[in-house]
């Protein structure tokens, strides 16, 4: 199963515009950038409320495509009734590229030319197609990619959320990998960069966030006409047990031993830690090493069978005691929130002060906490399995449990 590893957004002006129309959305499992237009703040309007609309959640359903398409056609819906209603705001429109990270897959709906790549193995790929005027053409062959990048027109946009009532919305599904990094981004990048130097940037970052401020800062360096958005993250894989995230039935006991153990062991076996690298991760975890007992220094004799006293209770009781927490640590989940969000930490809910906590979170679900209506499923913190809490959070997110009305 894949997770999302850690992820970097920014927007930036440019060296041009006055103000920025761009929006970022960057909250595991949902990314997205829109692109807004429609001048005197009106672009602005418009991909705020696409972003926003994202916000709110995903609608039911078992499809990730078919759930990404329909709140982009929400998004829509509210964009053009604000056109209509304000006359200062007629005719605002907004691209909208959004990826939602699955278990092993990326989902991806799209409109207007904001794109997503994918990186992988020292490759990259682009997963959308431009909804423009250029690419059109480019695709009737009636423009080499050269005169493309110099078209007049580039900027032109044939599909875009806002102007009509309703929307077509590009889907697609992408198989994904461990250490694949996405990157969503506005035109004010790849206008201004192209593919060669964006792989380049990325081929020479040793971080998330230094490939994008090194994407951002070159296209401000070829001129910065546009505003510039960049969303990346990068997806890791994780050890689970068996039906962790299956079927409605109950896990058995036998089941959720099994998997307490596995999702144990499995965690000593592969830190968690996250190394903020795009580039393989090297060894030497820090968080792997166990505690031991301290070096003694050296002290006359008459001394030492105390430091002897100290390493054997040390050993008997310290370290058991201690190992088992971190073992409960890994194999104990509970359901709670984060940022309005439903969300699954890893963990006992306890916080020993100084801004230690026993836990952290392991997945973040797109279901609102509004959403749910008995707030005691996310307040009580009760104690479960991964499977049990992860069967929770699915069902609240196919609609099944606690949804108000
Ligand atoms: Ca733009």
């Amino acid at each position: 199963m894949l997770r999302v590893a850690e992820s970097f957004s920014r927007t930036d002006t440019g060296r041009q515009r006055r103000g920025n129309e761009d929006a970022a959305y960057n909250r595991a499992p949902l990314f997205a950038v829109a692109d807004g237009m429609g001048g005197a703040q009106a672009g602005e309007v418009a991909s705020g409320v696409a972003v926003e609309t994202l916000a709110a959640g995903l609608p039911d359903g078992d499809r990730h495509e078919q759930r990404l398409a329909a709140v982009v056609r929400a998004a829509n819906g509210r964009i053009h009734t604000l056109s209509r209603e304000d006359d200062r705001r007629a005719g605002m429109g907004t691209t909208m590229t959004v990826l939602l990270a699955g278990e092993d897959e990326v989902t991806i709906a799209h409109v207007g030319d904001s794109r997503a790549y994918r990186w992988r193995d020292g490759r990259l790929e682009r997963l959308t197609q431009d909804h423009s005027l250029v690419e059109e053409m480019l695709r009737q062959g009636r423009l080499t990619p050269e005169q493309a990048r110099e078209h007049p027109q580039r900027s032109v946009i044939t599909r875009a959320l806002g102007p009509e009532a309703d929307v077509a919305v590009d889907t697609s599904t992408e198989r994904a990998r461990d250490g694949d990094v996405y990157l969503v981004c506005s035109d004010g990048l790849t206008s201004m960069v192209d593919e060669a130097r964006i792989a380049a940037v990325l081929q020479d970052a040793t971080t998330l966030e230094e490939a994008g401020h090194g994407l951002i800062d070159a296209a401000n360096a070829a001129g910065g006409r546009d505003n510039i958005t960049v969303v990346l993250f990068r997806l890791e894989e994780v050890a689970v047990g068996p039906g962790a995230h299956a079927a409605a039935e109950q896990p058995t006991r036998a089941d959720l031993r099994a998997d307490e153990v596995r999702g144990a062991v499995a965690t000593v076996e592969r830190p968690t830690t996250e190394t903020r690298r795009l580039r393989p991760r090297q060894q030497g975890d820090p968080r792997a090493a166990g505690p031991g007992p301290a070096p003694e220094p050296d002290r006359p004799t008459r001394r030492r069978r105390r430091a002897w006293l100290v390493a054997i209770v040390l050993a008997v009781v310290v370290v058991p005691v201690v190992g088992g927490a971190l073992l409960a640590r890994n194999a104990v989940y509970f359901v709670g929130a984060d940022d309005g969000f439903v969300a699954i930490y890893r963990g006992v809910p306890v916080e020993l002060g100084l801004g230690i906590e026993l836990y952290e979170r392991n997945y973040l679900s797109p279901v609102p906490v509004a959403r749910v209506a008995d707030r005691e499923l996310l307040t009580g913190h009760e104690w479960r399995s991964r499977s049990q809490a992860y069967e929770l959070v699915r069902r609240l997110e196919v609609g099944e449990r606690a949804d108000a009305p």
